[in-house]
């Protein structure tokens, strides 16, 4: 019988492997960031083009390498961290398997430019697909300039399973603001298509926080901060009522590096307990360093998960740091910023003096009539609804037949109940409608269709409002811009983050503009990396729930017959434009029992 056990080609054996750590182009980005630190630098550059397909590129100022080390770097298992095993146990760097360059240059055509700290000349090496195609001497800055270009050149399965630009450069995004987050020390910039998206220079972590998400985080962030035997926990926590509807920005990290640890991000939640209204979530950036022996963060390198040996302690010392900083008023926020200009009130216009403010009441309302806008109801007949409310939703996709649609009624009286359902009499029994929920519908129809006609009505404001964004959120604001102004937005740029609005549409009653559009930039993100992959819906889905009435808000009988009216016109008027249904009916043998 013949053997048939070959031992693979390096070449193939490090494509295979470089799989497992470079699966995208953001994570040869952490890799190139991570070895840019651990070299000490104190400024470091990342340039992609193409959201990192064609290039990634890295220019450092740290230690740089020697000629020999600038070859030896790309051979697997390589390392200049760890040289025992008792070593992985004490581990002061980011990386340590020696792993990274090795994958890289797989699967890339990849170009080395070092010096080293006190050499006169640096070393320039070219290495595509595994192979060295040259080293010579050059003049080259101190530091080391890492250059990768053409990714997966040689894996063209790899290559047609990434994403579109955007998803791609939102990783790498996220890449960076993980690293750069908490390594508020160094400076760094991210240039895409030539474009600087951001340009953070060392400083606070507070100012790092800003440079990343925008001028308005200052104010909307406690510090937080405790240092016990176990762990030193330094960071900040949003206060309360900036709580936001998804979990985007929330990010921890031990011992300079995100790490996702449920139980943690827990911890950070339960302190916010009763603080914040439902389907709310905190933004918080908190580091935690503790001895690098109690962690272990020997697993895979993309993940980011870390076992701890003192979770539950670290748990309950977690929780009460962001309790207490929630609970007190920390004037570090303000403290940490020299610069005054930066708060940007508004002086009182001349002559104006502060009115107290005044509760206005109607003496003949009268809850028994039926002209009120609110009429009241018997206990029992809560106690129905109550409990028509606790009646689960159904899944979406759960039923295959069509569902019954709803008769429109001749638009009667309707009842408002617990300022969230409209009540109001159908020919086949009575129907709820969640009054947010139906406003969105109408909405998002109507923006729609705007949208082709260029239709909605604006109103110009009277105080123009400035909103300040991350580099990244006034890219993607700038885009929507044409958009925008079909529905009604007038915005123009003031300067890279900093946007004038000067007309809003009619509909929108929104006071505040900053959250309003924070809000809806998140939603849009969200809504098109998951739901909707065409842009227009997504941005349309976003704005009608921006704008919809929320849940609480009293509305007077006309406008709940107009929602009503505006509902049953939709074609779709059973179920929100995120899938959610609006309209429960109470059949009438259910009300007679
Ligand atoms: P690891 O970071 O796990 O040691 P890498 O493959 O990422 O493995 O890097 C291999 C070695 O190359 C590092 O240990 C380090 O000595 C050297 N190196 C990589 N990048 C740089 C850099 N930007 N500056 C100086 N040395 C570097
Ligand atoms: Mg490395």
């Amino acid at each position: 019988m013949s053997d048939i056990i070959n031992i693979l080609p390096d070449s193939v054996a490090n494509q295979i492997a470089a799989g497992e750590v470079v699966d995208r182009p953001a994570s040869a980005v952490k890799e190139l960031l991570e070895n840019a630190m651990d070299a000490g630098s104190s400024s470091i550059q990342l340039i992609v083009k193409d959201a990192g397909r064609t290039l990634i590129q890295v220019i450092d100022n740290g230690c740089g390498m020697s000629d020999s080390d600038a070859r030896l770097c790309f051979e697997r298992h390589a390392t200049s961290k760890i040289q025992r095993a008792d070593d992985l146990f004490a581990i002061h760097t980011m990386g340590f398997r020696g792993e990274a360059l090795a994958s890289i240059a797989a699967i890339a055509q990849v170009e080395l430019r070092t010096r080293q700290t006190g050499a006169d000349i640096g070393t320039r090496v070219v290495i595509e697909g595994a192979q060295i195609v040259s080293q010579e001497p050059t003049a080259c800055p101190m530091g080391t300039t890492m250059t990768v270009k053409n990714l997966f050149f040689n894996v063209p399965a790899r290559r047609n399973f990434l994403k579109k630009d955007a998803v791609e450069l939102s990783h790498i995004e996220e890449t960076f603001r993980r690293i750069t987050l908490i390594h508020h020390d160094i400076g760094f910039s991210l240039t895409h298509n030539g474009k600087k998206l951001y340009d953070l220079s060392a400083g606070s972590m507070l100012q790092r926080i800003c440079g990343l998400f925008g001028q308005p985080m200052k104010e909307r962030l406690y510090a937080v901060e405790e240092e016990t035997d176990l762990v030193k926990i330094r960071g900040f926590a949003s206060r309360p009522e900036y709580s936001r509807k998804t979990r985007g920005e929330q990010y921890l990290f031990v011992n300079g590096r995100f790490i996702k640890h449920p139980a943690l991000s827990a911890a950070v939640e339960k302190a916010y307990t009763d603080l914040l209204p439902d389907h709310s979530y905190p933004s918080y950036f908190i580091g935690l360093q503790v001895d690098p022996s109690r962690i272990d963060v020997n697993i895979h390198p993309t993940k980011t998960e870390v076992k701890f040996v003192d979770d539950h302690a670290l748990f309950a010392i977690l929780r009460s740091a962001v309790k207490r900083a929630i609970g007190q008023f920390s004037l570090a926020t303000e403290l940490s910023f020299d610069t005054p200009e930066e708060f940007n009130i508004p002086p009182a216009p001349k002559g104006y003096t502060p009115q107290q403010p005044r509760i206005s009441y109607n003496p003949d309302y009268n809850p028994f009539r039926a002209s009120g806008s609110q009429t009241k109801i018997k206990p029992d007949q809560l106690e129905r609804l109550e409990k028509l409310e606790n009646i689960e939703e159904p899944e979406p996709l759960a039923s295959p037949q069509e569902p019954e649609r709803p008769v429109a009624p001749a638009t009667g009286t309707c009842l408002q109940v617990q300022n969230r359902y409209i009540v109001t009499p159908l020919s086949s029994g009575l129907a709820l409608i969640d009054q947010q929920r139906a406003h969105e519908r109408v909405l998002y129809d109507r923006l729609t269709q705007s949208h082709n006609h260029a239709a909605t009505q604006s109103q110009t404001l009277l105080f123009p409002v400035n909103c300040t964004f991350s580099a990244a959120d006034a890219e993607m604001l700038g885009e929507l811009l044409h958009d925008l102004k079909d529905y009604g937005f007038e915005l123009s740029p003031l300067n890279q983050t900093t946007f004038v609005v000067t007309a809003t549409p009619a509909d929108l009653k929104e006071a505040d503009l900053q959250p309003f559009f924070d809000q809806l930039l998140s939603d849009y993100k969200s809504a098109t990396l998951q739901k909707f992959n065409n842009r227009t819906h997504s941005l349309c889905a976003s704005l009608a729930r921006q704008m919809a009435v929320r849940t609480g808000t009293v509305l007077s009988q006309e406008q709940m017959q107009q929602l009503v009216a505006d509902l049953f016109a939709c074609p779709m008027a059973d179920t929100s434009p995120s899938g959610k249904r609006i309209i429960t009916i109470v059949k009438p043998e259910e009300l007679l029992k």
